[in-house]
Protein backbone atom coordinates (compact mmCIF):
# COMPACT_ATOMS: atom_id res chain seq x y z
CA UNK A 1 0.00 0.00 0.00
CA UNK A 2 2.62 2.39 1.29
CA UNK A 3 5.22 1.53 -1.84
CA UNK A 4 2.81 2.21 -4.36
CA UNK A 5 1.95 5.83 -2.82
CA UNK A 6 5.94 6.25 -3.01
CA UNK A 7 6.37 5.34 -6.55
CA UNK A 8 3.14 7.89 -8.05
CA UNK A 9 4.37 10.73 -6.42
CA UNK A 10 7.69 10.29 -7.20
CA UNK A 11 8.25 12.76 -10.28
CA UNK A 12 11.44 13.54 -10.97
CA UNK A 13 12.74 13.64 -14.65
CA UNK A 14 14.67 10.37 -14.73
CA UNK A 15 17.34 10.11 -17.41
CA UNK A 16 18.33 6.69 -19.09
CA UNK A 17 22.34 7.29 -18.01
CA UNK A 18 23.96 9.38 -15.33
CA UNK A 19 27.43 10.16 -14.26
CA UNK A 20 28.93 8.31 -11.19
CA UNK A 21 29.97 11.53 -8.95
CA UNK A 22 33.27 9.16 -8.34
CA UNK A 23 34.56 8.06 -11.25
CA UNK A 24 32.56 10.39 -13.77
CA UNK A 25 31.71 7.04 -16.02
CA UNK A 26 28.09 7.21 -17.59
CA UNK A 27 25.90 4.36 -16.01
CA UNK A 28 22.56 3.23 -17.20
CA UNK A 29 19.82 4.58 -14.57
CA UNK A 30 18.27 0.86 -14.71
CA UNK A 31 21.25 -0.97 -13.82
CA UNK A 32 22.46 1.08 -11.42
CA UNK A 33 18.83 0.73 -9.56
CA UNK A 34 19.01 -3.00 -9.65
CA UNK A 35 22.44 -2.41 -8.43
CA UNK A 36 20.95 -0.84 -5.28
CA UNK A 37 22.92 2.81 -6.82
CA UNK A 38 26.32 1.71 -6.11
CA UNK A 39 28.14 2.35 -9.08
CA UNK A 40 29.71 -1.10 -11.52
CA UNK A 41 32.82 0.72 -12.27
CA UNK A 42 34.66 1.90 -9.18
CA UNK A 43 31.58 1.19 -6.59
CA UNK A 44 30.79 4.53 -5.54
CA UNK A 45 27.23 4.69 -3.40
CA UNK A 46 25.09 6.98 -4.69
CA UNK A 47 22.10 8.11 -3.44
CA UNK A 48 19.62 5.55 -2.48
CA UNK A 49 15.65 6.48 -1.69
CA UNK A 50 14.73 5.64 2.09
CA UNK A 51 11.50 3.20 0.61
CA UNK A 52 14.42 1.38 -1.66
CA UNK A 53 16.68 0.93 0.96
CA UNK A 54 13.82 -0.72 3.02
CA UNK A 55 12.58 -2.84 0.20
CA UNK A 56 15.76 -4.07 0.11
CA UNK A 57 16.34 -4.92 3.67
CA UNK A 58 13.17 -6.43 4.31
CA UNK A 59 11.64 -9.61 3.02
CA UNK A 60 9.36 -8.77 -0.23
CA UNK A 61 5.91 -7.27 0.96
CA UNK A 62 6.59 -7.59 4.29
CA UNK A 63 7.44 -3.98 5.16
CA UNK A 64 4.38 -2.11 6.88
CA UNK A 65 4.93 1.80 7.32
CA UNK A 66 3.76 3.35 10.49
CA UNK A 67 3.30 7.43 11.44
CA UNK A 68 2.95 8.34 7.49
CA UNK A 69 0.17 10.64 9.01
CA UNK A 70 2.81 12.40 10.79
CA UNK A 71 3.41 16.29 8.99
CA UNK A 72 6.11 19.02 10.02
CA UNK A 73 4.30 22.20 11.89
CA UNK A 74 5.90 25.65 11.53
CA UNK A 75 6.01 26.65 15.42
CA UNK A 76 8.66 29.06 14.91
CA UNK A 77 7.08 31.04 11.60
CA UNK A 78 10.81 30.67 9.87
CA UNK A 79 11.35 32.54 7.21
CA UNK A 80 14.90 32.20 5.23
CA UNK A 81 15.18 32.91 1.47
CA UNK A 82 11.36 31.25 1.89
CA UNK A 83 8.81 30.40 4.60
CA UNK A 84 9.27 27.12 5.84
CA UNK A 85 6.06 25.58 4.88
CA UNK A 86 6.77 26.49 1.39
CA UNK A 87 10.22 24.52 1.56
CA UNK A 88 8.72 21.82 2.95
CA UNK A 89 6.10 21.82 0.26
CA UNK A 90 8.54 22.29 -2.54
CA UNK A 91 10.73 19.22 -0.96
CA UNK A 92 7.40 17.23 -0.70
CA UNK A 93 6.82 17.41 -4.45
CA UNK A 94 10.16 17.02 -5.49
CA UNK A 95 11.37 13.89 -3.22
CA UNK A 96 7.95 12.11 -2.83
CA UNK A 97 8.01 12.29 0.07
CA UNK A 98 5.95 13.32 2.90
CA UNK A 99 8.91 13.81 5.65
CA UNK A 100 12.84 12.91 5.56
CA UNK A 101 12.47 9.68 7.14
CA UNK A 102 10.10 6.02 6.57
CA UNK A 103 10.03 3.87 9.58
CA UNK A 104 7.38 0.61 10.01
CA UNK A 105 7.97 -2.79 10.56
CA UNK A 106 8.79 -5.61 8.35
CA UNK A 107 10.89 -8.90 8.55
CA UNK A 108 14.43 -10.11 7.45
CA UNK A 109 14.75 -13.28 6.39
CA UNK A 110 11.98 -14.20 8.57
CA UNK A 111 13.10 -11.94 11.56
CA UNK A 112 10.69 -9.65 12.59
CA UNK A 113 12.22 -5.99 13.43
CA UNK A 114 11.46 -2.21 13.35
CA UNK A 115 13.45 0.05 11.06
CA UNK A 116 13.10 3.08 9.75
CA UNK A 117 15.53 5.10 7.21
CA UNK A 118 16.06 8.78 6.62
CA UNK A 119 15.85 10.10 2.78
CA UNK A 120 18.69 12.48 1.76
CA UNK A 121 16.66 13.65 -0.65
CA UNK A 122 13.89 15.26 1.71
CA UNK A 123 15.82 18.50 2.96
CA UNK A 124 19.13 16.89 3.16
CA UNK A 125 18.08 14.20 5.23
CA UNK A 126 17.45 16.85 8.04
CA UNK A 127 16.31 15.41 11.65
CA UNK A 128 13.11 17.87 12.17
CA UNK A 129 10.24 17.42 14.83
CA UNK A 130 9.05 14.60 12.42
CA UNK A 131 12.07 12.74 11.63
CA UNK A 132 12.87 12.49 14.59
CA UNK A 133 9.89 11.32 16.50
CA UNK A 134 9.58 8.41 13.84
CA UNK A 135 13.14 7.60 14.67
CA UNK A 136 11.95 7.27 18.45
CA UNK A 137 9.19 5.23 18.11
CA UNK A 138 10.86 2.93 16.13
CA UNK A 139 12.85 2.23 19.05
CA UNK A 140 10.08 2.28 21.35
CA UNK A 141 8.15 -0.06 19.24
CA UNK A 142 10.91 -2.20 19.14
CA UNK A 143 11.43 -2.15 22.54
CA UNK A 144 7.91 -2.66 23.58
CA UNK A 145 7.30 -5.47 20.95
CA UNK A 146 11.12 -7.34 22.28
CA UNK A 147 11.96 -7.14 18.72
CA UNK A 148 15.23 -5.64 16.97
CA UNK A 149 15.57 -2.28 15.80
CA UNK A 150 17.31 -0.60 12.55
CA UNK A 151 17.81 3.05 11.57
CA UNK A 152 19.53 3.81 8.81
CA UNK A 153 20.86 7.61 8.84
CA UNK A 154 21.40 9.87 5.83
CA UNK A 155 21.31 12.92 7.09
CA UNK A 156 22.94 16.56 7.04
CA UNK A 157 21.87 16.85 11.11
CA UNK A 158 19.77 18.47 12.09
CA UNK A 159 16.97 20.68 10.28
CA UNK A 160 17.72 24.20 11.67
CA UNK A 161 14.21 25.86 10.35
CA UNK A 162 13.53 24.18 13.80
CA UNK A 163 15.61 26.11 15.63
CA UNK A 164 15.79 23.98 19.74
CA UNK A 165 12.96 21.87 18.62
CA UNK A 166 15.09 20.24 16.19
CA UNK A 167 18.01 19.83 18.66
CA UNK A 168 15.70 18.44 21.23
CA UNK A 169 15.18 15.30 19.20
CA UNK A 170 18.72 14.53 19.89
CA UNK A 171 17.71 13.78 23.55
CA UNK A 172 14.28 12.57 22.43
CA UNK A 173 15.94 9.82 19.98
CA UNK A 174 19.15 9.14 22.62
CA UNK A 175 16.75 8.96 25.71
CA UNK A 176 14.32 6.10 23.81
CA UNK A 177 17.86 4.67 22.95
CA UNK A 178 18.45 4.36 26.83
CA UNK A 179 15.22 3.17 27.52
CA UNK A 180 15.69 0.33 25.37
CA UNK A 181 19.41 -0.31 26.40
CA UNK A 182 18.26 -0.93 29.76
CA UNK A 183 15.28 -3.22 28.19
CA UNK A 184 18.04 -5.24 27.01
CA UNK A 185 16.84 -4.48 23.34
CA UNK A 186 18.89 -4.75 20.23
CA UNK A 187 19.63 -1.51 18.04
CA UNK A 188 21.87 -1.72 14.78
CA UNK A 189 22.47 1.86 13.04
CA UNK A 190 23.47 1.69 9.68
CA UNK A 191 25.34 4.77 8.98
CA UNK A 192 24.65 6.21 5.21
CA UNK A 193 26.66 8.69 2.83
CA UNK A 194 26.67 11.30 4.41
CA UNK A 195 25.84 10.81 8.24
CA UNK A 196 27.00 14.09 10.02
CA UNK A 197 25.45 16.88 12.29
CA UNK A 198 23.19 16.07 15.27
CA UNK A 199 21.96 13.16 13.74
CA UNK A 200 25.80 11.64 13.83
CA UNK A 201 25.24 13.09 17.48
CA UNK A 202 22.39 11.14 18.76
CA UNK A 203 20.83 8.25 17.79
CA UNK A 204 23.50 6.99 14.94
CA UNK A 205 25.99 6.74 16.86
CA UNK A 206 24.31 4.74 19.49
CA UNK A 207 24.33 1.60 18.17
CA UNK A 208 24.86 -1.74 19.48
CA UNK A 209 26.24 -2.12 16.12
CA UNK A 210 26.98 -0.24 14.12
CA UNK A 211 27.46 -0.19 10.05
CA UNK A 212 28.57 1.84 7.66
CA UNK A 213 28.43 2.17 3.81
CA UNK A 214 31.71 2.31 2.16
CA UNK A 215 33.04 5.66 1.76
CA UNK A 216 30.43 7.26 3.57
CA UNK A 217 31.21 11.09 5.00
CA UNK A 218 30.43 10.39 8.74
CA UNK A 219 31.44 13.09 11.60
CA UNK A 220 30.05 16.21 13.56
CA UNK A 221 30.97 19.39 11.74
CA UNK A 222 32.37 18.83 7.72
CA UNK A 223 35.95 18.65 6.92
CA UNK A 224 36.36 22.00 5.55
CA UNK A 225 35.01 23.75 8.76
CA UNK A 226 37.23 21.71 10.64
CA UNK A 227 39.94 22.55 8.34
CA UNK A 228 39.36 26.29 8.37
CA UNK A 229 38.91 26.34 12.14
CA UNK A 230 41.74 24.32 12.84
CA UNK A 231 44.17 25.98 10.07
CA UNK A 232 45.62 22.88 9.95
CA UNK A 233 45.50 19.82 7.17
CA UNK A 234 43.28 16.92 7.79
CA UNK A 235 44.74 13.41 7.58
CA UNK A 236 44.05 11.76 4.27
CA UNK A 237 40.50 9.58 4.49
CA UNK A 238 39.22 11.70 7.55
CA UNK A 239 35.84 11.16 8.76
CA UNK A 240 35.06 8.45 5.97
CA UNK A 241 33.72 5.41 7.33
CA UNK A 242 37.04 3.51 6.33
CA UNK A 243 39.14 6.09 8.89
CA UNK A 244 36.79 5.41 11.54
CA UNK A 245 36.69 1.73 11.31
CA UNK A 246 40.41 1.92 12.25
CA UNK A 247 39.56 4.04 15.03
CA UNK A 248 37.15 1.55 16.31
CA UNK A 249 34.37 3.96 15.88
CA UNK A 250 32.03 1.96 13.88
CA UNK A 251 31.75 -1.88 14.04
CA UNK A 252 32.08 -2.80 10.26
CA UNK A 253 32.02 -1.22 6.39
CA UNK A 254 29.20 -3.10 4.93
CA UNK A 255 28.70 -3.11 1.38
CA UNK A 256 25.29 -1.88 -0.22
CA UNK A 257 24.30 -5.34 -1.68
CA UNK A 258 25.78 -7.37 1.69
CA UNK A 259 23.38 -5.21 3.75
CA UNK A 260 20.41 -7.54 4.32
CA UNK A 261 22.77 -11.14 4.75
CA UNK A 262 24.67 -8.70 6.93
CA UNK A 263 21.93 -7.60 9.23
CA UNK A 264 20.59 -11.14 9.02
CA UNK A 265 23.44 -12.90 10.63
CA UNK A 266 23.82 -10.43 13.23
CA UNK A 267 20.38 -10.39 14.56
CA UNK A 268 20.62 -14.90 14.17
CA UNK A 269 23.70 -13.96 16.63
CA UNK A 270 22.32 -10.99 18.93
CA UNK A 271 19.22 -12.07 19.17
CA UNK A 272 16.31 -14.94 19.98
CA UNK A 273 12.76 -14.66 19.06
CA UNK A 274 9.76 -16.47 20.83
CA UNK A 275 7.92 -18.85 18.94
CA UNK A 276 4.82 -16.35 19.60
CA UNK A 277 6.60 -13.02 18.16
CA UNK A 278 7.49 -15.30 14.96
CA UNK A 279 3.62 -16.00 14.43
CA UNK A 280 2.83 -12.67 14.91
CA UNK A 281 4.49 -11.48 12.38
CA UNK A 282 4.34 -13.94 10.31
CA UNK A 283 0.64 -12.84 8.69
CA UNK A 284 0.67 -10.08 7.55
CA UNK A 285 -3.01 -8.35 8.44
CA UNK A 286 -2.16 -9.75 12.41
CA UNK A 287 1.04 -7.91 12.33
CA UNK A 288 0.26 -4.74 11.41
CA UNK A 289 -2.72 -5.15 14.22
CA UNK A 290 -0.11 -5.64 16.78
CA UNK A 291 1.91 -2.99 15.96
CA UNK A 292 -0.68 -0.50 16.70
CA UNK A 293 -2.09 -1.58 19.78
CA UNK A 294 1.20 -1.65 20.70
CA UNK A 295 2.05 1.99 19.92
CA UNK A 296 -1.27 2.77 21.55
CA UNK A 297 -0.03 1.54 25.03
CA UNK A 298 3.17 3.75 24.38
CA UNK A 299 0.89 6.41 23.99
CA UNK A 300 -0.91 6.16 27.15
CA UNK A 301 2.14 5.61 28.90
CA UNK A 302 4.47 8.85 27.50
CA UNK A 303 2.51 10.95 25.73
CA UNK A 304 2.97 12.46 22.56
CA UNK A 305 5.62 13.05 20.98
CA UNK A 306 6.59 17.15 21.52
CA UNK A 307 6.31 19.24 18.12
CA UNK A 308 4.58 16.48 15.65
CA UNK A 309 1.19 16.57 15.11
CA UNK A 310 -0.01 13.27 14.13
CA UNK A 311 -3.87 11.34 14.06
CA UNK A 312 -3.89 12.24 10.04
CA UNK A 313 -5.14 16.22 10.95
CA UNK A 314 -2.91 17.19 8.44
CA UNK A 315 -1.91 20.76 9.18
CA UNK A 316 -1.76 23.43 6.22
CA UNK A 317 2.07 22.29 5.46
CA UNK A 318 0.74 18.68 5.14
CA UNK A 319 1.73 17.75 1.49
CA UNK A 320 -1.51 16.31 0.86
CA UNK A 321 -3.62 19.02 2.03
CA UNK A 322 -2.65 21.20 -1.16
ZN1 LIG B 1 32.03 5.10 -10.37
Amino acid sequence: MAWSRFRKKRDMPEGLWVNCKQCNQTLFTKELTANHQVCEHCGYHMHQAASERLETLCDAGSFVELWDDLFTKDRLDFIDKEPYPEKIRKSADKSGLTEGAIAGTGTIKGQPVAACSLDFAFMGGSMGTVVGEKVARTIELATAERIPAIVISCSGGARMHEGALSLMQMGKTSGAIARMHDAGGLYISVLANPTTGGVMASFAALGDVILAEPGALIGFAGPRVIRETLRTELPKGFQTAEFLLERGFIDRIVKRSDLRDDIATAIDFLWTYTDEQREKYVVRGARAETVVVARDALEGEEGEGEGVEGGGEATDRGPDAS
